[in-house]
């Protein structure tokens, strides 16, 4: 590399590590305002992270950024950049492209506003008060349809989002592998709903003790390798990971009284994200390289932790008698295998984040077309709470009895996040396709879940997945891994294995 170069790459480094350090305080802060941050302080709070952004934008669309990546494409193309800091590159000048062609005004106004919406919610959502969510809901959406203008309209307005969150997704592939999907679950679901030998578990209809269930989780986490001096696990409304630093991952969870699996599997799910972004290479922390490369793919680990592992007989037959000696009576005369059937139960819900492992795809198809219908056919936002109910009816059989039961239930859209939901079911088909591989490269997967010795496997996601950080794109991860492209049969069969097991046809 030449002098220059060098020194370019320096300067280049530094201004990352300014606005790292800006996002830094801005991921800290919403993880506060979320996990209990006192209300009178909220609007304010709103504000200073909306400045804050905004500072890190400026210095992303800077007249010097849009300098040092011209110079550092320039040495790309001659051939003085290694593959990572090509790839940082990259991963710069998309992110620059794609803000140099928002109004920093623009950005600040919708900053404030999301992360203002996103505290009132929890308020709409408790009271059902959709009248009360529309007028933020109305205004982030024109606001996000004002940003797909600016970057462009991709294949439709829809695809410019789906983008974001899964680079290079179209809603030409999303249709179809959910439909393929579709066409596998539907079925499936039928033949369960119809079975005779149908798991009962009336002992999960009790009341747990939260401080216990908490121990529980934490027992859990450290079984599976999250790295607690590393991160820290809180309780909120409804559970996320947050990325701080590299050294400082967090997760949260909900404890419920009436449900002890949601907290199990909740956890387990948002240990699965942490896992990821704990074991990121060292050389790419703290760089733009430096997390899970996108929405689908992170999804994918998660699953694999809550569900893959979590809801399994083996993870079950090591880890009931634990969860035995925490409630040793309400848990008295049951055994591993009647537990495992019992929190495997299919049953057509309203609430996406308690579906059952099957129907949970569904809950997404219903929020993509949703999605699609907001953005490529012009719905209106009042007429959400409509369509949600008509979709919800359809595919599920159910109406809700109240938005907040209904339309309101999910914080995304109170967050701007459009285009995000179909990451969860992409998770699920990468989870189950991955596994596949998995199991053909670790044979004794199942063995080494019954021994809860999960070190062979993180070692195994980390070695193909983990480490690479955004250095690889999903489509490069799931190719190198699995050999093939994004293929829904594997969901399926895993789904219909697993679930004919249980309902014994
Ligand atoms: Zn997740």
């Amino acid at each position: 590399m030449k002098q220059e170069t060098a020194e370019k790459w320096e300067l280049f480094r530094t201004l990352l590590q300014k606005i790292s350090a800006y996002e830094e305080a801005v991921a800290l802060m919403n993880w506060d305002l979320r996990t209990g941050a006192p209300r009178k302080g909220a609007e304010t709070r709103a504000a200073t992270i909306g400045l804050l952004s905004t500072e890190a934008f400026k210095l992303q669309t800077s007249a010097e950024m849009g300098e040092y990546l011209s110079y550092l494409n320039h040495a790309t193309v001659l051939g003085e950049l290694d593959d990572v800091q090509r790839r940082m590159v990259l991963e710069v000048q998309e992110d620059y492209d794609r803000s140099i062609k928002i109004p920093a005004q623009k950005f600040q106004e919708y900053t404030e506003l999301t992360a203002h919406a996103e505290t009132l919610w929890e308020d709409f959502k408790e009271d059902s008060d959709f009248a009360g969510f529309e007028p933020y809901l109305t205004q982030i959406v024109d606001k996000t349809q004002e940003f797909i203008d600016y970057w462009g309209p991709r294949a439709t307005r829809y695809d410019t989002l789906l983008h974001m969150y899964e680079p290079d997704l179209t809603v030409e592939k999303v249709d179809q592998v959910f439909g393929q999907l579709r066409d596998r679950l539907v079925p499936l679901v039928e033949a369960v709903t119809a079975a005779k030998n149908k798991p009962e578990a009336p002992f999960l209809d009790q009341l747990f003790d939260k401080e216990q269930q908490e121990k529980f989780s934490r027992f859990l986490l450290e079984q599976i390798g999250y790295d607690f001096e590393a991160g820290r696990i809180d309780e909120t409304v409804h559970p996320f990971e947050t990325t701080i630093n590299h050294g400082d991952v967090r997760i949260t969870t909900n404890y419920k009284q009436d449900d002890v699996t949601s907290a199990i599997f909740s956890s387990l799910h948002e240990g699965g994200h942490a896992l990821y972004e704990q074991n990121v290479a060292e050389d790419l922390a703290g760089s733009p390289l430096g997390q899970g490369t996108s929405m689908g793919i992170h999804e994918s680990q998660s699953r694999f932790w809550e569900n893959v592992v979590g809801r399994s007989l083996p993870f079950w037959q090591r880890y009931f008698g634990d969860l035995q000696q925490h409630f040793p009576t309400e848990l008295k005369d049951v055994n591993a295998e009647q537990f495992y059937r019992g929190s495997n139960r299919v049953e057509n819900s309203l609430i996406r984040i308690e579906a059952d492992e099957l129907t949970y795809n569904l809950h997404i198809i219903i929020r993509y077309e949703i999605e699609k219908m907001l953005f490529n056919e012009g719905l209106a936002v009042s007429e959400l709470p409509k369509v949600w109910n008509e979709k919800y009816k359809s595919y599920l059989g159910l109406t809700p009895p109240n938005d907040g039961l209904g339309v309101l239930q999910d914080v995304h859209w109170s967050g701007g996040l459009f285009g995000y939901f179909p990451s969860y079911a992409l998770g699920n088909m990468y989870a189950a396709q991955i596994t596949h591989t998995l199991r053909k490269e670790l044979p004794q997967f199942e063995g080494f879940i019954a021994e809860g010795n999960f070190l062979p496997i993180k070692e195994w996601l980390t070695d193909k997945i983990y480490k690479y950080g955004k250095s690889r794109k999903p489509s490069e991860i799931i190719l190198a891994v699995t050999g093939e492209e994004l293929n829904p049969d594997y969901l399926a069969d895993y789904l219909e294995e697993k679930f004919k097991a249980i309902y014994g046809f």
